[in-house]
């Protein structure tokens, strides 16, 4: 997902020597990753015999991210279950390189980055693929330093799909726009495209609802089913916990349709 103006840096590079996570010398041999054209986004439709919960791992330097609440928006959005995944990865800073380091397999990985500290997407989703447990479908990463496409390196990114059915979204202070793009990325893990609707959340940029449209939300009862109404009412009090002020009106809306709906169905019969 893509952001059209400029992006708000989170981090910025001198907090970032402070916030170095001490990792012990090592011995081991630092994995060097280099971009691989097998890595293209192209991914099949999740069936449901593949269904597993979708793991989701806290990479970020930082490490105060709310993964309980984030837990919760994606099982209300998507309506699929979501392990908080206790992987020991630490991704440091380290004489102007970044790394991740696996505690469990004592094994480094460094990242790819460009000569601004900017992280190439697709060295993180090398690490995740090699790491990924097999109890999980999908696999999503949180990372709070900038991070690149290398297929589009013009463009600043709030989050990305790799194949392999993994993701990476960068923290954002702007919350609409970090919770719209872990779902936005976790739809493209369970195979699905972009949209041509600007007002669904599958729009290639940012887009002006946190909704999905009729057909992609059809496509979503394909892999789970959903019960609308129970959908909407949670979604709508999880926006107001998190506070996506321009969400509740556009929800409370969807809410009395869909009552509507209901209650006139109920009196045909
Ligand atoms: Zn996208
Ligand atoms: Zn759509």
């Amino acid at each position: 997902m893509q952001l059209q103006s400029q992006q708000i840096e989170v981090v910025n590079k001198t907090e970032i020597s402070q916030n170095l996570i001490k990792v012990e010398q090592q011995q081991t041999q630092k994995i060097i990753l280099t971009n691989n054209q097998e890595l293209m986004p192209q991914q099949n439709q999740l069936i449901k015999s593949e269904l597993k919960p979708i793991g989701l791992l806290n990479l970020s330097l930082e490490k105060c991210i709310n993964l309980q609440t984030i837990k919760s928006w994606i099982e209300i959005y998507l309506g699929l279950e979501v392990q908080i995944l206790n992987l020991q990865l630490a991704l440091y800073y380290e004489r102007n390189n970044f790394y991740i380091y696996d505690i469990d397999n004592d094994q480094t990985y460094k990242l790819e980055k460009d000569d601004k500290d900017i992280i190439n997407v697709f060295s993180i989703f090398k690490v995740m693929t090699q790491v990924k447990p097999k109890n999980i479908s999908s696999f999503i990463a949180i990372v709070d330093q900038d991070i690149y496409d290398p297929y589009q390196p013009q463009a600043n990114i709030l989050g990305r799909a790799g194949n392999q059915r993994v993701c990476v979204v960068q923290v954002q202070t702007e919350v609409n726009d970090f919770y719209s793009t872990i779902v936005h990325e976790l739809l493209h893990t369970l195979g699905f495209g972009h949209c041509q609707y600007s007002n669904c959340l599958m729009y290639a940029n940012i887009s002006t609802s946190m909704q999905l449209c009729e057909k992609h939300l059809q496509k979503l009862s394909h892999i789970k089913e959903i019960e609308e109404l129970k959908r909407y009412r949670a979604l709508l009090h999880i926006s107001k916990q998190i506070g996506f002020q321009k969400e509740f009106q556009a929800l409370e809306q969807i809410i009395k349709k869909v009552e509507t709906q209901a209650n006139s169905s109920m009196q045909m019969i």
